[in-house]
């Protein structure tokens, strides 16, 4: 009985995000022949028609949670929240083909808001090539609610998971980090010099790179695109929605392995570097826990290293290990850094 004083609560930070989804994943062993893959990867992968796999993600963005609409355009919100969940599809080497989008909205939001997000919605379909098929719409009692579900599909000897990293294997990532996270900061600082003053308005101009990479970001189908043309296909791959720490814990921990990162490897922009040190803050923070960048970090073998380099916009920062070795940063002067599960998040 509920009521019995015997019954304790566990309160749901003692298991933080990731520990709820492990409880979860615990209940829940596939049963059937058509799950190839449930809980535990970027995607679900379903039995497919002949040599495909269909996948399956979703992903919720929640007010005053994931974005604030003080400083998001409804346009921006609606191209963000489908490439996010795309992005999950390119992470398991896949091609997403159709999204569902489920919204809860009240009468805050006017007709013209919501055909701003859907303009953002169709804008991201049409880059992508995903059809819009479903959803579903509800009034809320607080704030806006977006939830994307995408299907995709990969063929059946494509399918690339995050357990598959091999002793040795070199440790890829696509694009530079942290520039969400620095985007985020600039937007909260702009705000509150324009709450304190609303007469002043924002100069962003010096940091739009970084305001983009928050507001707009872009799923990796460059890199999909190229594995293809190329014949060429990853170890392990997971793409940084949370932040090069809890990704490569997660390639990691799936893969029974561990990792040596290379800090004076990891790209980085001259504009994220000013506004970490704006805000007095190490880079690293800004790599391994800011989170939102929408990059991928993918493993391949060493013998591949060569192809690698051929790879646009991809850089090497570090490669695999015995599991024994544990999942380290090697510091500039060369010390080895635990690295930490700090952007796991709690509720
Ligand atoms: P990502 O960051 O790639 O979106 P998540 O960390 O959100 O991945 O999810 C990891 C895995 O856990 C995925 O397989 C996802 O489908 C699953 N998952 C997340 N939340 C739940 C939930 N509430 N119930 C069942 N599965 C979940
Ligand atoms: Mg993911």
């Amino acid at each position: 009985m509920l009521t019995d004083k015997n019954i304790s609560f566990t309160s749901l930070d003692t298991l933080g995000e990731f520990g709820l989804i492990d409880r979860i994943e615990k209940s829940f062993t596939p049963k059937y022949a058509n799950t190839i893959k449930g809980i535990g990867d970027d995607a679900a992968v379903l039995q497919g028609d002949d040599h495909f796999y269909t996948l399956v993600s979703c992903d919720m963005l929640v007010e005053g949670v994931h974005f604030d609409l003080s400083y998001t355009p409804l346009k921006h919100l609606g191209w963000k929240a489908v490439v996010v969940n795309l992005s999950d599809i390119y992470a398991m080497n896949g091609i997403p083909n159709a999204i569902t989008i489920c919204l809860g909205i009240n009468n805050r939001f006017s007709v013209e808001a919501i055909d701003e997000f859907y303009i953002g919605v169709e804008i991201a379909c049409r880059t992508f090539a995903v059809d819009l098929v479903g959803g579903d719409t509800s009034t809320t009692r607080g704030g806006m609610y977006i939830g994307v579900t995408a299907l995709g599909k990969v063929e059946k000897n494509q399918v690339v998971y995050r357990n598959g990293a091999k002793k040795n294997d070199l440790i890829c990532v696509t694009g530079d980090l942290g520039a969400a996270y620095a985007g985020f900061r600039i937007l909260e600082r702009e705000k509150q010099v324009f709450l304190e003053n609303p007469n002043l308005q924002p100069d962003l101009a010096e940091y739009d790179y970084v305001v983009g990479r928050q507001l707009k970001p872009h799923p990796q189908i460059e890199l999909i695109s190229w594995f293809k043309q190329n014949n060429f296909i990853p170890n392990a791959m997971i793409d940084i929605s949370d932040g090069l720490a809890s990704e490569i814990l997660h390639i990691c921990k799936q893969s029974n392995v561990g990792a040596r990162i290379m800090e004076d490897k990891i790209p980085l922009d001259i504009q994220t570097q000013k506004v970490a040190m704006e805000c007095k803050m190490d880079t690293n923070t800004f790599a391994f826990n800011g989170g939102e960048d929408y990059e991928m970090l993918f493993t391949v073998p060493i013998t591949a290293h060569d192809t690698v380099k051929k790879i646009p916009n991809v850089s090497i920062i570090g490669y695999i290990t015995d599991k024994e070795e544990g999942v380290n940063l090697v510091s500039k002067q060369g010390s080895l850094v635990p690295i930490q599960a700090q952007g796991w998040k709690h509720f």
